[in-house]
């Protein structure tokens, strides 16, 4: 990719190649460049930022610290001290692990996040919440990313989210090693304190000891002491897929879906179906990096274009790859993205995945997982840990609602409020006590109940959440979140 730099200053050109960074892996590369060239210390996290904004001085990278600074200079920080004795380990760079890991280095902490894949390849596209619009402004997301909300509805692909806060969360010091699985925790033992077990197993993550474990690995994954609730509603099919866009006149002038569901809009879809036997219940379309299209399918219409091979009662058998006929799937989302855009996208081509494969997808969302609570406390050999969990691992969002990113960061700040308390010395069952008060209010959030004073958002939940209870649930209530060994 060809970097614009308007500068000569080969750190200003380096720091110009980072911003603009199109993949995980270039992100990474330049920024050891970078840091290469301004004979900084990354693994030094807690001045690192602070020597790289003394030797960087150049205009674009002043406008940055200067947002980064404001951030920092919030009270709850205090001073990037609160937690400067704590040591993090964040597992999943997914939007929500970022997100975290920003949070909890602006603490103070050290914080290490462990990605299992080695690029960031999703290109679907998320509705945002306009709190989160702010915050990713007010981080300086439109100087990652020049495009960040500047169409008519306010979206953003998850791949160009995770560079976003990936650059950030590198600026502030946070480790982060792609290409490593997270596989167990590892109990104390002699005078050595909780590590994780990863693949590959010499990486020198292995050798990491920490204190707190943010678990964000997205699906269905949660650490060992967590339980899943599940709440199941009628059998609900979607369908994901994603177009090259071209950025052409005419393309710019098809206007997108922000969410037409069948109720308010019979007509459409009894047409989509008699014309083309596409039985949708709702359809979004956003223009993003890729033309990206949602909806979701009648499983008989599904069954009757061939897509599904053969009807079962169980959604995991109907849906599984052996019963799913791509071509049909690619054609039947085609037919729905042509119509429902009037057949004005021109030369509709298919945006490829990880796998080098048309981006379509089927997914299932009859079901829906949350996690009974949201922390625990671990202790052993007089060492404790706190896990807790953020994103799709907590509360696994209703995508035609647009909860995931809204829900997910309100779940970061209030987790990096929780540790901070844990920095502070806060004892763990009041600690516990608090956190799980403000996990009951989470999956209640709308855009509109949540306080509209988005300037004044800190990772204190009392700056978001309007009549909020710290303690609506007591210390005496959670004692079953704080696991002492031998029941001491
Ligand atoms: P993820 O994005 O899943 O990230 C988890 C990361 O952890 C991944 O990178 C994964 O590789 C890594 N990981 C997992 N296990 C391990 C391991 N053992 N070791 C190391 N790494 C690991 N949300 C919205 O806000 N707005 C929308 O409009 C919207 N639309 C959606 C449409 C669809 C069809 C779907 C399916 C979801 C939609 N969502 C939407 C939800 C949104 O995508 C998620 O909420 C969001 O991506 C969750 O972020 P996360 O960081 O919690 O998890």
């Amino acid at each position: 990719m060809v970097i614009e730099s308007d500068s000569v200053n080969p750190s200003h050109a380096l720091f110009d190649c980072f911003v603009q960074a199109q993949t995980c892996k270039e992100t990474q590369q330049n920024f050891i460049e970078l840091c290469r060239h301004l004979k900084v210390e990354p693994r030094d996290y807690k001045h690192f930022y602070s020597k790289l904004k003394d030797r960087l001085n150049y205009w674009k990278a002043k406008e940055l610290w200067q947002k980064i600074d404001k951030r920092a200079a919030h009270p709850d920080y205090g001073q990037g001290q609160t937690c400067h004795q704590n040591k993090c380990l964040v597992l999943g760079a997914g939007p929500c692990g970022l997100r975290t890991a920003i949070e909890l280095a602006l603490l103070g902490a050290q914080v290490v996040v462990l990605e299992k894949r080695v690029s960031f390849v999703r290109n679907n596209v998320l509705h945002l919440w306009l709190y989160t619009i702010r915050d990713l402004l007010n981080l300086g997301g439109k100087k990652f990313y020049g495009r960040f909300c500047s169409g008519s509805i306010h979206h953003i692909s998850i791949r160009q989210l995770q560079l976003i806060l990936l650059k950030l969360a590198l600026i502030l010091g946070v480790e982060v090693h792609t290409g490593v699985t997270f596989k167990s925790l590892l109990e104390p033992s002699g005078s050595t304190g909780w590590r994780a077990q990863v693949s590959p197993e010499s990486h020198t993550a292995a050798a990491f000891e920490f204190d707190v474990f943010i678990s964000a690995g997205g699906g269905r994954y949660v650490p060992d002491g967590f339980k899943i609730k599940e709440l199941r509603g009628k059998l609900a099919i979607g369908i994901t897929v994603n177009f090259i866009n071209r950025r052409t006149k005419k393309e710019a002038q098809v206007q997108e879906i922000s969410g037409v569901a069948r109720i308010y809009n019979q007509q459409f879809f009894q047409e989509l179906h008699s014309e083309i036997g596409v039985d949708l219940e709702n359809i979004v379309y956003y223009k993003d990096d890729t033309h990206y299209f949602v909806m979701t399918a009648k499983k008989g219409s599904l069954l009757k274009k061939g897509v599904l091979k053969q009807d079962f009662l169980d959604v995991d058998q109907l849906l599984a790859p052996s019963n799913v006929d791509q071509e049909a799937l690619q054609a039947y989302a085609y037919d729905a993205a042509d119509f429902s855009t009037d057949h004005m996208l021109p030369d509709l081509e298919f945006a490829t995945n990880h796998a080098g494969h048309p981006d379509v997808a089927v997914f299932d969302f009859t079901c829906m997982h949350r996690a009974e609570n949201a922390s625990l406390v671990k202790e052993r050999k007089g060492k404790r840990l706190l896990i807790a969990l953020v994103g799709d691992s907590l509360v696994e969002p209703f995508w035609p609602l647009g909860t995931g990113i809204a829900r997910g960061f309100l779940a970061a700040f209030d987790t990096a409020w929780m540790v901070r308390n844990w920095g502070k010395g806060v004892p763990p069952l009041e600690l516990l006590a608090e956190r799980e008060s403000m996990y009951k209010l989470l999956s209640q959030t709308t855009p509109e109940n949540i306080s509209k004073n988005y300037a004044a958002y800190s990772i204190d939940p009392a700056t978001r959440y309007p009549n909020i209870s710290r303690c609506a649930i007591k210390p005496a209530q959670v004692k079953r979140l704080y696991d002492i060994e031998d029941g001491k």
